[in-house]
């Protein structure tokens, strides 16, 4: 069996928009030209701003949306194709965690139907009663009670929210999750419990985790690979230890400058990003990052870079220069004892005891 699960090849979305009175029509470049091996058992993370394409890629990769071009193969199998019983065994294998755990859970169904739900339909041969067992099991695994299935969504906190999510996405017992920002709408406290459960699911389970996100602090603690995308491409890929101590790709590093970093009990200032994602309407020629680049130079206007092969692959054409004379000024968070606000809210829940908003009376 080929360790890969999941392949993304070549992969392009473009979206027609019309024009309007105040809008040009063209064509939106969402994703171009993408190649991913997401790997068994890995947890693989996905990161770039608003608008860099990871969204759409996401429901590519679920098969949410046709490709323009390019292909997506599941356990060696291209999914365009695919049809009736093996359909259906694609979507209990591959599940999807929601961005917002407020609008993505029906508020007129109990918890315990929003979670047998997956099951009715993927597990019909079970009985009523087991499947309240199951659903009870599931509750118990993302840390809530088996009497909350008889509650609404709207009784919780948006981190038990985000639980029932992971819940009803674990229902059909699925061999790869992708999760949508999944931790991006709650409070950051709240995330780094919700990182640590899908850390432990993940490694309890066997599961296949891809998480899409735009902090790359929030998943530095629990990916293995990450890609980085800028403007609908990937732009470096790697082992997530090697991207983030030796990022290569000038936006990366942007990325990387723009977390704040506390170090000797005082915080570090995060540098903003600057500059503003162009239209990717009209994506720019050459290489798509070079009216944002400090290192830009005028090859980089007219000749797009390769994402070069190998373990930790970048597309840029000066990235050996630019790492010789230009070495990260940001301290690296898990080799030189200095941390992120994320890694001081993980550190404090590590091995937390989940206290629900009913046995508490707080917001988790
Ligand atoms: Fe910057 Fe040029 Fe590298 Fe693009 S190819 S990231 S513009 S140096």
């Amino acid at each position: 069996m080929s360790d890969t699960i999941l392949e993304a090849r070549n992969l392009v979305k473009h979206f027609l928009v019309n024009a309007g009175v105040l809008r040009p029509g063209g064509t939106v470049h969402a994703v171009d030209g993408v190649s991913l091996e997401i790997r068994r058992g890995e947890t693989f993370a996905i990161v770039g701003e608003s608008g860099c394409g990871k969204s759409t890629l996401a429901r590519l990769l679920m098969r949410l949306l046709t490709p323009t071009s390019g292909e997506v193969r599941f356990d060696g199998t291209p999914i365009s194709g695919i049809r009736g019983s093996d359909l259906r065994q694609l979507r209990r294998d591959l599940q999807f965690i929601f961005q917002d755990p407020f609008s993505s859970l029906n508020p007129r169904l109990t918890v315990g139907k929003l979670i047998a739900e997956p099951l009715e339909l993927h597990a019909p041969e079970l009985s009523a009663a087991q499947r309240r067992g199951r659903v009870a099991d599931l509750l118990a695994k993302v840390g809530l009670m088996p009497d909350h299935a008889d509650r609404y969504p709207h009784e919780f906190s948006g981190g038990q929210r985000q639980r029932i999510g992971i819940a009803r996405a674990l229902a059909s017992g699925p061999r790869l999750i992708i999760g949508d920002e999944p931790v991006s709408a709650l409070d950051v406290s709240v995330q780094a419990q919700v990182i640590n459960l899908l850390g432990d699911l993940g490694r309890d389970l066997d599961l296949t985790l891809v998480i899409i996100a735009h902090d790359l602090a929030v998943i530095r603690h629990m990916s293995d690979r990450v890609a980085v995308m800028y403007l609908g491409q990937v732009v470096e890929t790697g082992p997530t230890d090697a991207v983030y101590d030796t990022a290569r790709h000038p936006y990366t590093r942007l990325l990387l400058e723009s977390i704040p970093v506390a170090e000797h009990g005082a915080t570090r200032r995060a540098k903003p990003v600057t500059g503003e994602t162009p239209s990717p309407l009209n994506p720019p020629s050459g290489c798509r990052f070079h009216p944002r680049c400090l290192h830009a130079q005028d090859r980089c206007k007219s000749e797009a870079p390769v994402l070069n092969d190998g373990a930790h692959g970048v597309a840029c054409h000066f990235w050996r220069e630019i790492a010789e004379t230009s070495p990260r000024a940001v301290p690296k968070p898990r080799s030189s004892g200095a941390q992120t606000r994320f890694d001081l809210y993980r550190a404090a829940t590590e091995g937390e005891t989940i206290i629900t908003r009913n046995q508490q009376g707080s917001s988790e």
